[in-house]
């Protein structure tokens, strides 16, 4: 199975929780965070990032 990360980058305020999470795929660049894929194989931590993000701007779907 194969997962699509969305993320509604506007909405993203910066906090870092989805790279502290899940540090594989997740990075801060400036003040936003940035999947490093945004398709994946093995969904990984990718969904606590998206569980953990305050804004809810994380989704992960099926590819
Ligand atoms: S957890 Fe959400 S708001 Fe925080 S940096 Fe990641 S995407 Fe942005």
């Amino acid at each position: 199975m194969a997962y699509k990360i969305v993320q509604k980058r506007d909405e993203c305020i910066g906090c870092g929780a989805c790279a502290s999470v899940c540090p594989d795929n997740w990075e801060m660049k400036g003040d936003k965070s940035f999947p490093k894929q945004e398709q994946v194989d093995d969904i990984g931590c990718n969904q606590q990032a998206a569980d953990v993000c305050p804004v809810q701007c994380i989704k992960i779907e099926e590819a």
